[in-house]
């Protein structure tokens, strides 16, 4: 069983519109249907959407109903953190006696659990198989690129003070996916001792579990749209059609990252 649970509880402050940025339609179509039709038409059995408090009606009505995305389960409100609403998603998609089960295998281990950023309309196809794959081999992965630019590691003055090797670094995108018991236990650990500077699903797996997390070739175009230049490039890139030649685009890129 897997589910994937899709992210639009953010507020898009960034954005500066009215409008939350994953209801922005972009080519006739809200931002965050494209993703959802691509987790329809995948191998992912359910979706759970998390939305802002107050979004629920217009997310059945105008959003699961009108583009006919019968794999959503459940729309459950979000929280004020990103953490929050992957826990609240969590809970949707397991149950809470599952949740507050004491086993260190709350849930089935063949259960996986994919957390999507609701703003990245770009996830593919193979995105989506490769990471049900690896997160049934190797517990925990996400979707990632390679960094295309030099890297500094920057003081407080403004100077440089270290040039990381280019090609040890990744982009980290999503969908991030995990073993459903890894996911869970991590965020209970999380919520039970919280850490400051952790930025996402993967690094509170590799902080508090100590487990490995592989790196599934993501792409550079699962970009997340933040802020309004974000809305061009999307339109740019124009809809879900983009992956028909994903191979070749990627080795160009690839090999001129190389260089
Ligand atoms: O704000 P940012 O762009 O990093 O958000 C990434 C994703 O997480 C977005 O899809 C956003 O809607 C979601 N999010 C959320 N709940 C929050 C903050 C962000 O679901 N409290």
């Amino acid at each position: 069983m897997t589910t994937a649970i899709v992210l639009a509880g953010g507020s898009g402050s960034r954005m500066n519109s009215d409008k939350a940025k994953q209801y922005i339609e972009v080519g006739g179509v809200p931002l965050i249907v494209y993703s959802l039709r691509t987790f329809q038409e995948s191998p992912v059995d359910s979706i759970v959407l998390v939305v802002r408090e107050g979004d629920h009606e217009y997310v059945q009505r105008e959003i699961v109903e009108r583009f006919g995305i019968s794999k959503v389960k459940s729309i459950v409100p979000g929280g004020k953190e990103r953490f929050d609403s992957v826990w609240a998603g969590i809970q949707a998609a397991v149950g809470n006696d599952i949740i507050l089960s004491e086993t260190n295998d709350p849930a089935p281990s063949e259960d996986i659990i994919m957390i999507h950023d609701g703003a990245r309309p770009f996830v593919s196809h193979e995105m989506i198989t490769g990471s049900i794959e690896a997160a049934g081999k190797y517990g925990a992965c996400t979707v990632a690129v390679p960094v295309k630019d030099t890297i500094k590691v920057v003081d407080k003055d403004g100077f440089g003070v270290d040039t990381p090797d280019r090609t040890t670094l990744y982009q980290v995108q999503t969908p991030q996916t995990f073993r459903a018991s890894v996911i869970i236990e991590a965020h209970k650990r999380f919520r039970e001792d919280p850490r400051s500077g952790i930025t996402d699903d993967t690094m509170l797996v590799e902080e508090y579990l100590k487990q490995r997390v592989y790196m599934v070739p993501g792409d550079y175009r699962n970009l997340k749209v933040t802020t309004p230049e974000d809305i061009v490039l999307t339109e740019a890139l124009g809809g879900k059609d983009i992956y028909s030649a994903p191979s070749l685009w990627m080795r160009s890129i690839r090999s001129r990252g190389a260089e």
